[in-house]
């Protein structure tokens, strides 16, 4: 702790960091000393092992990473890219104090999601709405504030599981309403929901099968019939419409997906959403629909505990604003733009890359370009496919050693600084580029690849 070099490391990072690392370091050389392996190593060494040690802990752990995955809006991976407006509106209220929850025309205390609420009338045509932390919030405040105690009738065809940790049946429980499971897992009818509504009954729900469809000899209640139901027993009818474009995909050459306001109009008196799925912004769950429901949610004081903080507010009417014009919009935002490029240009691309590629691999694999397809994500039309091409990387050698190489090509691509993440098939990593539009910073990315044999072990 007392030598020069490492008076300069404490000065930098603080004295305990550098204790801690010191002792890591000390520690790691006594092990090593003890089973032999090492003879002792001069201060030089030690200082040089305590400054690599010091920028592994000071590195950020949260940093980005090239999605090549063929899976655009990745919920491992962050999601959706946000559009520059929303970065800059972010850093704007980041850096100084602003009128968050105060109304600068009436000069007292405001509404937060004043902010963004009018934006998501004026685009869903909903008379009133609100934001919580994200979509799987949303539907728990909903639920919880219009049925807490109460049954909600759901299809069984519709007991959606999102990632892991979004199970519908578990959310209503955690919410305090009872699941009424109505119909088949491949047929639900009118009639089932008309006899499951009784004097227990506190919503009627819909979900979206987000991440999976049944297909087949398949039947499921239209919107509007199951509102009127939902209506004729005077309750309301929420739908979780998860995804939640709030603009017709169809008018940048994707496939249709049902859009907030065409829920509503359909009948529905409530619809969640998320804020980085199709909408392409920050993480956030959006509720619109009723005024006298939304002022009801807003009472409740599970609002407060998952309200936004005002970075996701100041991204979230950067990026509604946007979609106030959808000729720009599909220029500005990146997730939209990456979901409408054509196959020629993503091919093209490969094409420029796969040289460069190529040669820094030479010898130990190789590598083409090869058509492949797409998928949305986020649970944004499962079973649609957008046409792509890949750069596919492909190890040479006999089946052991190829498997072998595969992985030390994985880890060195995991190891970047900003690394790249493909996905494999078939004993090859398919790098699709449909999502790659900062091509100079990828290629420096190859140009620093190190490849270390004794990396192999790792998860391909
Ligand atoms: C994604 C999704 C959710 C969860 O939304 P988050 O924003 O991830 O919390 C809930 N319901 C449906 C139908 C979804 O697709």
């Amino acid at each position: 702790m007392a030598t020069s070099a490492v008076r300069a490391a404490i000065e930098a990072h603080g004295h305990e960091l550098v204790l801690e690392a010191v002792r890591t370091v000390l520690q790691r050389l006594r092990l090593e000393l003890g089973s032999g392996v090492l003879s002792v190593p001069d201060e030089k060494d030690i200082v040089a092992k305590v400054n690599r040690e010091l920028d592994r802990v000071t590195t950020p752990n949260l940093k980005p990473v090239f999605n090549l995955t063929g899976t655009i809006v990745h919920t491992n991976l962050g999601r959706a890219p946000l559009p520059e407006e929303a970065i800059e509106a972010i850093c704007r209220v980041a850096r100084q104090p602003s009128n968050l929850e105060y109304d600068l025309v009436l000069g007292k205390r405001g509404d937060r999601d004043s902010h963004v609420e009018e934006w998501i009338c004026r685009l869903s045509g909903a008379e009133a709405a609100t934001v919580v932390n994200n979509n799987a919030a949303a539907v728990m405040l909903v639920l919880n504030t219009l049925a807490a105690r109460k049954e909600v009738p759901v299809s069984r065809g519709e007991l959606i599981e999102i990632g892991g940790s979004f199970r519908l049946p578990a959310i209503m429980s955690r919410a305090g309403v009872k699941l009424r499971e109505v119909g088949t897992t491949n047929r639900t009818h009118a009639k089932d929901f008309e006899e499951a509504i009784s004097a227990k009954t506190g919503l009627v729900l819909k979900v979206h099968t987000s991440n999976y469809e049944v297909q087949g000899f398949t039947a499921a209640v239209a919107e509007s019939k199951l509102a009127a139901i939902a209506h004729k027993h005077n309750l309301p009818f929420v739908v979780d419409l998860g995804a939640g474009a709030l603009v017709d995909l169809a008018q940048f050459g994707l496939p249709h997906e049902q859009t907030v306001g065409e829920t509503l109009k359909s009948g529905a008196d409530l619809v969640t959403f998320s804020g980085d799925k199709l909408l392409g912004g920050p993480q956030a769950g959006l509720i619109a629909g009723s005024a006298d429901l939304i002022k009801a949610l807003k009472k409740n004081p599970m609002k407060r505990a998952m309200r936004c903080d005002k970075l996701t507010l100041a991204a979230l009417e950067a990026v509604l604003r946007l979609h106030a014009n959808p000729s720009m919009l599909v220029r500005q935002s990146p997730m939209l733009r990456q979901l409408a490029r054509a196959r020629d240009d993503i091919e093209r691309l490969a094409k420029e890359l796969q040289p460069r590629f190529a040669e820094r691999l030479a010898g130990y694999a190789t590598v083409r370009v090869a058509h492949t397809t797409s998928q949305i994500g986020s649970g944004a039309r499962p079973i649609d496919r957008l046409q792509s091409a890949a750069l596919v990387v492909t190890p040479v050698g006999q089946r052991r050693e190829a498997a072998h190489r595969l992985n030390v090509i994985l880890r060195a691509l995991r190891d970047l600084p900003i690394p790249i993440l493909g996905r494999v098939a078939s004993g090859a990593l398919w790098l699709d580029m449909r999502t790659l539009e900062e091509t100079e910073g990828f290629c420096r990315q190859l140009n620093s690849l190190v490849l270390n044999e004794e990396d192999g072990g790792g998860q391909s």
